[in-house]
Order: structure tokens, then C-alpha cells, then sequence
């Protein structure tokens, strides 16, 4: 039972869906896809065994070995190489005469007006090593714009702390003219100043008033600025990057944590969609 529980990741607090296809035009019998096309959604109840938990253990189960072996059903790139130019999923097959595997596609291989690269073999062990180096750098980048963030709110709360201190400050002193314009009253009902004085002197102190109050205006204006900032939460990206620091390698859960897909467009080019496309929008347009 122990086992069991350790070895399924529902138990993780993730839900796990099978996406079903049909089997051919006129079935009605759906098959299974295989678990690359399982529907995976986090933390949807609370979870027995923390995904923590789990990885340490399936380490465990599979021998405590410090590098992740390859899994054959879980090659890294599983699912994500796709065509360039007509955006399917490249065929991955062994090569025979050397180690390893390529890419191909041959969905057009029938067709005579393709634009596809029907014929063109792309080295699995090339995109596996593009894609580790672009995770790298992609972690890289993500990483200085959450020091970034990290000063920003680190700025942003000091702000804050000195406008509440200047607000404070201003009430104060709102409230010490209110006294001082109580006593220029009591002074000149007790007949200890002329009213022409009296006058003078409570128009200065009206003035010193409403420019406080200004002031105090302000400053509350200010803090709903620097409230409105929200800088972004570094919490997910610090999760992919322990993945990339643990590991010595790609591995199929960074890549399919970070890459939604790679189109091939030809033998050194690729585009790589990832799945944190916010991080790069935000750095782009910042910098
Ligand atoms: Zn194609």
C-alpha cells in the first residue's frame, strides 16, 4: 500500500486525467494515450505525500541513483519536437548504424509540394544539449530579474515604512495648529491680544493648516502608489531552478516544467516556446 501510495503522483495532490482519442472512424472504443498526454493538474486536493516526498521516493524505489537514469518511456524531449514549418510532431526513431536517436518529419513525406525537411534527420542528442543550454540561460535570466524583484520590494517596503512615518508626522502637526489656533482664541477672548492680532495670527496658522493638510494628502496618495506595486512572486521560478541546480542533465520533468514546445526549422535552428512566457515578457519589456 505504501508503495503504491509512493509511486502514484495523485497522491501528490495532483489530479491526473486521461486524455482519450478515438481509435479510428467509426470506433467507438477510445484508447488510452500514452502518460505524456496525461492531464496533470496540481494541487487540486490536499496532497498525503508532498511532491517532495514523492520524487525523493521514486529516487529511492528506482536504486538512489544520484543522476537520473534515462528512462526509455521518459526521454527527455518526449512530446515537445515539432515540425517548423508544419508544426506535427517530428518522428523520433533509433538511428541504425550509430548510438542514438533522430528527429524526422514524415508527415509530409507523401506530399510533393511540402515545405517540410522530408529527409532531414535531426540528432536528438543536438536538441537535448540546444535545449538544456537555452534552460540555462533562460534560468539564468530569470534569475537576475528575481534579485531584481527581490531589491525592488526590498525598496518598495522602505518607501513605504518613511511615507507612513512622514503622514504621521504631518497629523501631528495638524493637530498641534488646531491647539495653537484654540489658544490664539482663548487669548484674544481673555483680551491678552487685539483682535486685528488675533486675526493676523489665525490666518497664518489657516495657511499652515491647509498646506498640511496638502501635505497629508500627498503623502496618502503616495501610499496608494506604492501599494498598487505588486511585484511578482519568485516562488514557481525557484522550483524550476532547484530542478536545474539538482540535476546534471535534462531530464524529461525540467524540460516539460519549462518547454511547451521546440519547432525544428532546420539542422541549427530552433524556436523554443516556453511555458513561462510571462518571465520573458516582463524582462523584455523592463529592459
Ligand atoms: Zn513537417
Amino acid at each position: 500500500m505504501v508503495y503504491k501510495i509512493l509511486t502514484n503522483y495523485v497522491y501528490t495532490g495532483a489530479t491526473v486525467g486521461h486524455r482519450r482519442k478515438s481509435a479510428g472512424v467509426g470506433s467507438r472504443k477510445s484508447i488510452p494515450q500514452d502518460q505524456a498526454d496525461w492531464i496533470v493538474v496540481e494541487g487540486m486536493h490536499e496532497a498525503i505525500v508532498s511532491k517532495e516526498e514523492f520524487e525523493m521516493a521514486q529516487e529511492v524505489i528506482r536504486g538512489g541513483v544520484k543522476k537520473p537514469k534515462r528512462n526509455p518511456h521518459y526521454y527527455p524531449l518526449k512530446g515537445l519536437v515539432c515540425c517548423g514549418n508544419c508544426k506535427r510532431a517530428l518522428t523520433r526513431r533509433k538511428n541504425r548504424n550509430v548510438s542514438g536517436y533522430f528527429y524526422q518529419c514524415t508527415h509530409s513525406m507523401n506530399d510533393r509540394d511540402t515545405e517540410c525537411p522530408v529527409g532531414e534527420r535531426y540528432s536528438e542528442a543536438w536538441l537535448e544539449n540546444a535545449a538544456y543550454n537555452a534552460i540555462g540561460q533562460m534560468l539564468a535570466l530569470a534569475e537576475k530579474k528575481a534579485m531584481k524583484n527581490h531589491e525592488i520590494s526590498k525598496r518598495r517596503k522602505s518607501a513605504i515604512s518613511e511615507c507612513a512615518d512622514t503622514i504621521r508626522d504631518l497629523q501631528k502637526q495638524s493637530e498641534q495648529l488646531k491647539a495653537v489656533k484654540l489658544r490664539l482664541y482663548e487669548k484674544y477672548t481673555s483680551g491678552s491680544i487685539t483682535k486685528a492680532e488675533y486675526l493676523k495670527r489665525k490666518a497664518e496658522t489657516d495657511a499652515k493648516m491647509s498646506e498640511n493638510e496638502e501635505a497629508i494628502r500627498k503623502g496618502h496618495e503616495r501610499m496608494q502608489e506604492l501599494d498598487s506595486e505588486h511585484p511578482c512572486s519568485d516562488e514557481r521560478l525557484n522550483t524550476v531552478l532547484g530542478e536545474y541546480q539538482r540535476n546534471e542533465g535534462l531530464t524529461y520533468e525540467l524540460a516539460h516544467a519549462l518547454i511547451d514546445a521546440i519547432y525544428v526549422r532546420g539542422q541549427d535552428s530552433i524556436e523554443i516556446v516556453w511555458k513561462f512566457k510571462d518571465i520573458f515578457e516582463d524582462m523584455e519589456g523592463k529592459e
